[in-house]
This record gives structure tokens, sequence and C-alpha cells, in this order.
């Protein structure tokens, strides 16, 4: 896969708001937040998408949703929020690097568009 600007990211060539970080993964703002809170939690190895992760993986998105139940904790959101991930054109994705949106600090819809 090509470098998208998630791994310009990851590798501090392109400014983000960091609110995580150790050696597997990386949490960030979202430049154009849904949601009063909207971090986007992304593994630093280089999945395209949840459909092109491996078996070797599992451990790797086990610790992610730890990451992410501790950010909801961390940044406030006792009230409840929302991971979503999309997953290729009718998911909606449009940077192909695996990433996990936190959605919080708002009543959310439900089903989504
Ligand atoms: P997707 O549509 O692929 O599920 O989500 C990509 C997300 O990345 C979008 O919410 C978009 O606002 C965010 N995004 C795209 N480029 C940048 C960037 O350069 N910096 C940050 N912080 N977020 C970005």
């Amino acid at each position: 896969m090509a470098g998208t600007i998630f791994k310009k990211i990851i590798n501090k060539e392109t400014p983000a708001k960091i609110v995580y970080e150790d050696d597997q993964c990386l949490a960030f703002h979202d430049v154009a937040p849904q949601a009063p809170t909207h971090v986007l939690v992304i593994p630093k190895k280089e999945i395209e998408s949840l459909d092109d992760l491996a078996d070797e993986d599992e451990a790797l998105m086990g610790h992610i949703w730890m990451v992410i139940r501790n950010l909801g904790r961390e940044l406030g959101l006792g009230d409840g929020y929302r991971v979503v991930v999309n997953c290729g054109r009718d998911g909606g994705q449009s940077v192909d690097h695996l990433h996990f949106h936190v959605l919080g600090g708002r009543s959310l819809k439900w089903p989504p568009g």
C-alpha cells in the first residue's frame, strides 16, 4: 500500500493533536470532528482496512480495544461513546489505513446514514 496521511502522522511528518501513543498504536483528534470528541485510533502497522487484517494481528487488535477503553475514560466519555470502523468504499472508508473512530460528547443517532 502507498503511504497514507496517517503514515505521515505516525512519522510526525504531518502534525496532529496526539492524545495517546505507544509502540503499537497512535490516537489523535480527527481534523474534521463529527462529535465534541472525535478521536482516531490507528495501528502503527500499515494495515489497509479491517478486511486486510491477518491472523497475526489478533493481539494487536485486542490491544487497540483496551486503548480505546482507556481513552473513553480519560477523555471523559462516561456517558457513552461509539466506535466506528469504516471498511472499503461502501463502508465509507476514505483513508486506506485501518482506523477506529471514537465519537462521544453528545447523544449519537442510530442508524448511521
Ligand atoms: P474514514 O472516512 O476513512 O473512515 O475516516 C477518515 C478520517 O480521517 C476522517 O474522519 C477525516 O476527517 C480524518 N482525516 C483525514 N485526514 C486527516 C488528517 O490529515 N489529520 C487528521 N487528524 N484527521 C484526518
